[in-house]
């Protein structure tokens, strides 16, 4: 197959299967059957810290370390000034970081010459993120829960084509906007985020399947955190996305724990006062 064609296939494909992410409209089926009132979001609960894993569930690779204190750290004295997005847009081949994590958002978007510090396959992950889903895999697998891979890695090219063809799918660049990341700011392009599901139930139906469930109880304790909580949209720029799992490392993951409303713009003190 050409692949002119092969690419053109492959983006349709991808724009069937995912509505996009973040791009689910809000009036997306849940194909759960679920009650919207499911996906209230509850006040932000304190981790429980005993909860933590033993040292010896620690993925192998370092975790990126916090260097500096942001705002809403528990155990923090005083607040800390907001930390700011310093690059000029030249300098957006690289992400804006916080305490050495990578924020990449609305806010923060990186161009095309963006590169991931490695790369696996088969979905593109950074070497780290992958090795830390391969085990967080096998873990739900142990528990009877099957977790599947939607979508991993996606290029600042394929994201400019998904937001291009929901354009002229909608009729509106507007509405298009709202439900699609424009190409620079999609996670997916970092390597660093996955999206998730049982193989069945696809929208926010996710939440509420067996694989939804485990995640949202348990990623954390593989280094990943539930990215795009419900009711989070002002803070995240995104609409509820249970699918979608963002790896931090299992020191910041820590940090949200199980069934978490806590958004990484909470934690590394760039939310909005
Ligand atoms: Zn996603």
């Amino acid at each position: 197959m050409p692949l002119r064609h092969l690419v053109r296939t492959t983006a349709i494909g991808i724009l069937i299967a995912l509505a996009g992410c973040a791009a689910v409209p809000a009036g997306a089926p849940s194909p759960a059957g679920t009650a919207p009132t499911a996906f209230s979001p509850a006040p932000p609960s304190t981790p429980a810290q005993s909860s933590a894993p033993p040292s010896t569930t620690s993925p192998s690779g370092p975790a990126p370390q916090p260097t500096a204190t942001g705002s809403s750290r528990p155990g923090t004295d005083a607040p800390t000034p907001k930390p700011r997005d310093r690059r000029t847009s030249a300098q957006r081949n690289r992400a804006f970081t916080v305490d050495g994590i990578p924020v990449v958002s609305k806010q923060h978007p990186i161009n095309a010459g963006y590169r991931r510090s490695s790369i696996s396959s088969p979905y593109g992950l950074t070497r780290e993120t992958q090795r830390a889903l391969t085990r967080m895999i096998a873990a739900a697998r142990a528990g009877g829960v099957r977790l599947r891979v939607r979508s991993g890695y996606r290029s600042y090219a394929l994201q400019a084509q998904i937001l291009s063809s929901k354009i002229r799918e909608y009729g509106s660049e507007t509405l298009a906007r709202r439900y699609n990341a424009a190409p620079g700011r999609s996670e997916h392009q970092t390597g660093l985020a996955v999206d998730l599901w049982d193989g069945v139930t696809w929208g926010v139906g996710v939440r509420n399947t067996r694989a939804g469930r485990w995640l949202w109880a348990n990623a954390w304790r593989y280094g990943f955190i539930l990215r795009y909580p419900a009711g989070k949209e002002t803070i995240t720029g995104y609409a509820f996305e249970p699918w979608h799992y963002r790896y931090l490392g299992t020191g910041p993951a820590r940090a949200f724990g199980p069934n978490s409303y806590r958004t990484l713009e909470e934690y590394l003190g760039l939310a909005p006062a």
